[in-house]
């Protein structure tokens, strides 16, 4: 959905919007459902609300799928681009927006569908987790060890024990 900036009312204006992404926009695997309030300060946009989705990952130990629902705050200002200095910063300073993510429209129209991606985007996980207790696979013969265990996992030392281990062995000659 595309919002143009003169169409928002001086007391603001509050989207309910539900969209579809493709694959390529983020990893989801429902509608993306958003509530926003967009409020005019100047040329800036302010945005902020929220959004929720579900989005399939691949849990980083154990390399299963799984999905995650998520529940991302929205807190975003947009600048027209045609104000970016060469340093890509807003010409303007006036807006004690620090905390905010920041983001630039064209051509007096705001992109909510891009809006949506993008923050969809800055909070996906490098490392995901399918839960925070899984035991990930074995490094020597692959079994995921959160459906059953293996026999080699029981002559592994952990590397740090493998010092004492050592340390003891010597002790004994
Ligand atoms: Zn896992
Ligand atoms: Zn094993």
């Amino acid at each position: 959905m595309k919002i143009l900036i003169a169409d928002i009312p001086d007391e603001g204006l509050i989207v309910d919007l539900e969209e579809e992404l493709t694959p390529d926009e983020g990893s989801v695997t429902a509608p993306v459902i958003s509530h926003l309030e967009l409020m005019k300060t100047g040329t800036a946009v302010m945005i902020s609300g929220t959004l929720s989705t579900k989005t399939a990952l691949e849990c980083s130990r154990c390399l299963q799928p799984f999905s995650r629902t998520l529940e991302i705050p929205v807190s975003v200002v947009y600048h027209p681009s045609e104000e970016v200095t060469a340093e890509g910063q807003p010409a303007k300073h006036a807006l004690n927006t620090d905390e905010m993510d920041m983001g630039f429209y064209q051509d007096g129209e705001l992109d909510l569908r891009e809006l949506l991606s993008e923050q969809i985007m800055l909070d996906s996980e490098m490392k995901p987790l399918c839960s925070d207790l899984c035991k990930g696979i074995c490094p020597h013969c692959g079994t995921d060890l959160n459906k059953g265990s293996c026999t080699c996992s029981k002559d592994t030392v952990d590397p740090r024990l493998e010092v004492l281990k050592k340390f003891f062995e010597k002790r004994k000659e």
